[in-house]
């Protein structure tokens, strides 16, 4: 059924085009149609709003809780992801609901779940339960199965890194941190198949995840390249987050990691890469001739000391930039708005222009996340036959004090946060409503959450002293 949703204005391209007053978005199927030939259903006339496209997130990790609430406090990657060890299991069905809710009512409509590594049954098993949950709720999501088999504690061998955190003072046993048994490469692509098999639809889709160069060996990245070219199915991996990813790889692929990936047949279209921070001139120029996109995470890269990913070369070279939120927003709070603002803060340099625009941010967001997520475009510009995915901004509030007459375009730029989004639309279904989430009951999950990490407290307690301990011993390996 043909459908109509309303607003006092529609900015269809924040910080790159300017407002249409009086707006009006028409849906069928749930797409954008510029073309009804009959008279549509209104299906929400949201008086005193500003719609605009909505926001994907195209890169994290799916955690209900923020990484404080078990003890991981900011600093350098390689010791926070000790702490992040630490997260207790939580369940899944729960966790998708808070986490998947967070984004919707925040403005997202899509989003990445790269779900820590784990044993490929359980994965199969808690990432189906991921997969149907943002179907219900009315999320786009890309699931990306983790894949892991190498370098579990520091970017070298188990037995080496073992015996070198010991070297660096830790007294305790640093395999209890290792995983019981690594998946050979064939179970961890059965497993990719066999959540796909549940889960995919037409609006989640399961990609491949190996986790990063320096924990996926290059038979795993080789045999990834290969299922992905037979399948069609898109890949998500992390690469050169930090100055010690880029000083490992630089040892282990003197030819350079970049060109070494191209080799293995990893350097497509489908493939998407969290952070780049560390990326250089020529490798960015690979990555643009190939299609890959980058997808920079400001604020994570900032909590975690990893610096500012290079996305004015980045988008010169002819790579597409999305962004995302890592599970590590600028507050410690999930705010897609707040977090592009900041990337183009970071970005748009000293010039007399700015070596990034605003538009470059938003777009990266609400198109280029889109398509890391989906392989499609999102919904930037409302063209016909983009995703109905629409967010309703408060705007009176926006403009409560101002004096004169100012775009809504420049007002979304400068002041937008989630604080502000009144509904959304999500492949033209009203998903949240005055703020509240329609397709799931998000806060008696959040209670559930709260009380199984309360279970947890005990022994967060009791191994905090033994975890920041070899949090110390890792800082010191590398500090080597
Ligand atoms: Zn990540």
């Amino acid at each position: 059924m043909p459908a109509r949703v309303t607003a006092d204005a529609v900015v269809s391209k924040p910080g790159d085009g300017h407002t249409i007053e009086q707006g009006h978005l028409d849906i069928i199927d749930g797409r954008i149609s510029e073309d009804l030939q009959v008279e549509p259903e209104v299906l929400l006339d949201a008086v005193g709003t500003v719609a605009v496209p909505s926001l994907a997130n195209g890169h994290d990790h799916g955690r209900p809780v923020s990484s404080l609430a078990f003890g991981a406090v900011d600093g350098p990657l390689e010791s926070w992801l000790t702490a992040i060890r630490t997260m207790p299991q939580l369940d899944p069905e729960a966790s998708a609901v808070v986490f998947f809710g967070q984004l919707l009512a925040s403005g997202f409509t899509a989003t990445m779940h790269f779900d820590r590594p784990g044993e490929p049954q359980a994965l199969v098993d808690s990432l189906s339960v991921v997969g149907r949950t943002a179907s219900t709720m009315g999320i786009a999501a890309a699931i990306a199965v983790p894949m892991v088999n190498r370098n579990n504690l520091l970017y070298t061998d188990d037995a080496v890194a073992t015996e070198a955190l010991r070297g660096c003072g830790y007294s305790g046993d640093p395999s209890r941190f290792l995983p019981d048994s690594i998946a050979s490469v064939g179970e961890q692509l059965a497993a990719v198949d066999a959540i796909a098999d549940q889960v995919d639809g037409s609006r989640v889709n399961v990609q491949y995840g190996p986790h990063g160069p320096q924990w996926a060996s290059d038979d795993l990245l080789e045999a990834v390249a290969d299922a992905s070219l037979q399948t069609g199915r898109r890949v998500h991996m992390h690469l050169l987050e930090t100055a010690r990813q880029r000083q490992w790889a630089d040892r282990e692929y003197p030819e350079g990691v970049v060109r070494h990936l191209d080799e293995l047949g990893l350097l497509s279209e489908r493939l998407s890469l969290a952070h780049g921070v560390w990326l250089r001139p020529d490798e960015l120029a690979l990555l643009g001739d190939r299609g890959v996109s980058i997808v920079i995470n400001s604020s994570s890269n900032l909590r975690l000391r990893s610096g500012i990913a290079p996305m004015a070369s980045m988008v010169a070279a002819g790579v597409d930039v999305a962004a995302g939120l890592d599970g590590l927003g600028f507050d410690d709070d999930v705010d897609g708005f707040r977090e592009l603002r900041l990337a183009h803060l970071l970005q748009a340099g000293t010039g007399l222009d700015d070596a990034v625009s605003m538009g470059d941010c938003f777009h990266a967001s609400m198109n280029q996340s889109h398509r890391v997520v989906r392989g499609t475009d999102g919904p930037w510009g409302f063209p016909s036959g983009a995703p109905a995915d629409i967010v309703f901004l408060d705007r009176e509030r926006l403009r409560a004090d101002l004096a004169v007459d100012v775009d809504d375009a420049e007002l979304i730029k400068a002041r937008a946060t989630k604080s502000y989004v009144k509904h959304v639309v999500a492949d033209g279904q009203v998903v949240v409503r005055d703020g509240h989430v329609l397709t799931a009951d998000v806060e008696a999950a959040a209670a559930e959450i709260r009380q199984q990490l309360l279970g947890s407290t005990s022994h967060l307690s009791a191994t905090a002293d033994d975890v920041a301990a070899l949090q110390a011993a890792t800082r010191r390996y590398y500090a080597d």
